[in-house]
């Protein structure tokens, strides 16, 4: 009997020793999930959920905003207008950062020269269409194709002034790259292209796509609104993510100057699209001086630039235009709305250039799927940027995140934003207000033979 009652009271303390490092094990793991819980994570909850929402929402209630009466040949006019001065602004902020090249670096101590093994052309093209109309959507938020990854060979070399210092040194790293459009675990491209299908569909759909339009709408503000919260912790965040930043730099002169390239870059850009193609189009088109008629516009300009909104600047838009420059109303109530929605050349050109001076600053080597990635989805990041201050910082996630580019690294342009925002934004209105000029010219038989009064009726046709 005592010696059975002392076997179970072994049983016993060798149970609770198992329970106790049952236990302990189990905390240590706890602990380690808990600490394996980076920044990461927490930023990827936001950035990979808010992105999705936010970018399927924004560009569907972009392009609905048409509405049913794009169908009308004034709609149709004002919608290859918007598109074509887009994808020009889109090429002009391509070619301005891939030649001035401002991410150029100093020549560093400790030089990395790396291989990229391409996929070729060919493959990187049909990746892009792949990944333009993935099979799956619920798959394209979660997940990309392995199979088309890329390799990236990095060899580290220690140099000072030229001179090889240790050739040992020299290391080869290797790691898989994405291909374009299908990074992060998220399709990005195939989401743009879907949510842009589906925005026109519900735009054709008149009053019976109504709910879905309130639908996307109510989704939309809800998630600006979870921006808007996160917006107001952002000081402390981007402070230590900017200081973590220099510490990471070996050379804060060297991005200093960067950043300063990357200013004048974005502001030739904008300037040779509003001085330039802007008023070029509308003297072709019109045979009038554009000049005179910038001239009239002059308020809404000055508005623009100060407030950085398109929004917020509309109703002296509406003023200057149809006051100082007697544009109708029939034209202008239609197309500056729509046009502040989703015109937006100076977002455009900026969200496509200051991507690829993230990619330059990372010493990452697009190649031309890419490029055209980052077109892509800089156009239709500008369609979903609001017309508020800094919206287009907020959907430059979306380029960025296309093409595999560290969304942190928006941090790198956000000091020079308050500036820069101003000056897309007055290009923003000034790409509208010539778009009206220019419908309006073009509609000029068909608002002849209409009553004034009945301002649908042209648009209806
Ligand atoms: N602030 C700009 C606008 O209102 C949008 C942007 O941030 O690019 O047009």
């Amino acid at each position: 009997m005592t010696q059975s009652n002392g076997e179970n009271q072994q049983k016993t303390r060798s149970g609770l020793k198992q329970i106790r490092a049952g236990i302990q094990s189990r905390s240590v793991k706890a602990r380690q999930k808990v600490e394996n819980m980076t920044k990461d994570d927490v930023k990827g909850f936001f950035t990979r959920n808010a992105f999705v929402i936010l970018t399927v929402a924004a560009v569907i209630i972009g392009i609905a905003a048409l509405d049913s009466r794009a169908s009308g040949k004034m709609g149709i006019r004002a919608v290859v207008y918007y598109t074509t001065t887009t994808i020009i602004a889109v090429f002009i902020g391509i070619v301005m950062v891939l030649i001035i090249h401002p991410g150029k670096g100093s020549k560093d101590e400790f030089s990395k020269q790396q291989q990229i093994e391409q996929v070729s052309a060919a493959d990187a093209f049909l990746d892009l269409i792949r990944n333009m109309f993935p099979p799956n959507l619920v798959e394209a938020c979660t997940k990309q194709f392995k199979t088309q990854y890329a390799k990236r060979v990095v060899h580290v070399t220690m140099t000072i002034n030229d001179t090889l210092v240790a050739p040992n040194s020299s290391q080869q790293i290797e790691e898989m790259i994405p291909v374009p459009g299908s990074v992060n675990g998220i399709n990005a491209l195939g989401l743009v292209v879907f949510s842009i299908c589906f925005g026109l569909i519900i735009g054709n759909m008149r009053e019976q796509g109504q709910p879905l339009r309130d639908f996307f709408d109510c989704l939309n503000e809800a998630i600006m609104r979870l921006v808007a919260i996160i917006m107001w912790y952002a000081p402390i965040g981007i402070l230590f993510l900017i200081a973590g930043k220099i510490v990471e730099m070996d050379d804060i002169s060297a991005m200093g100057g960067q950043l300063g390239m990357y200013t004048v870059t974005v502001i030739c850009g904008l300037l040779i699209h509003a001085i330039f193609v802007l008023p070029t189009l509308y003297f072709v088109i019109t045979r009038k001086n554009p000049f005179v008629f910038i001239s009239g516009l002059l308020q809404a300009l000055i508005t623009a630039l100060g407030t950085s909104s398109s929004s917020a600047t509309l109703p002296i838009t509406f003023k200057c235009l149809e006051e100082n420059n007697k544009v109708d109303k029939r034209v202008t109530r239609f197309v500056l709305p729509v046009g502040a929605t989703i015109n937006m050349d100076g977002t455009a050109l900026y969200e496509a250039l200051a991507a690829i001076f993230i990619a330059q600053v990372n010493d990452y080597q697009l190649n031309f799927g890419q490029i055209l990635t980052i077109s892509i989805t800089a156009t239709a990041a500008s369609i979903g940027a609001a017309g508020i201050p800094q919206a287009g910082l907020v959907t430059m996630v979306i380029v960025l995140t296309s093409v595999g580019l560290p969304t942190d690294d928006i941090t790198l342009i956000i000091a020079v934003d308050w500036f820069l925002d101003r000056l897309r934004t007055t290009t923003n209105v000034l790409g509208d207000s010539i778009g009206a000029g220019i419908v309006e010219h073009l509609s000029r038989h068909e608002l002849q033979n209409t009553d004034p009064e009945v301002g649908n009726s042209v648009v209806e046709e």
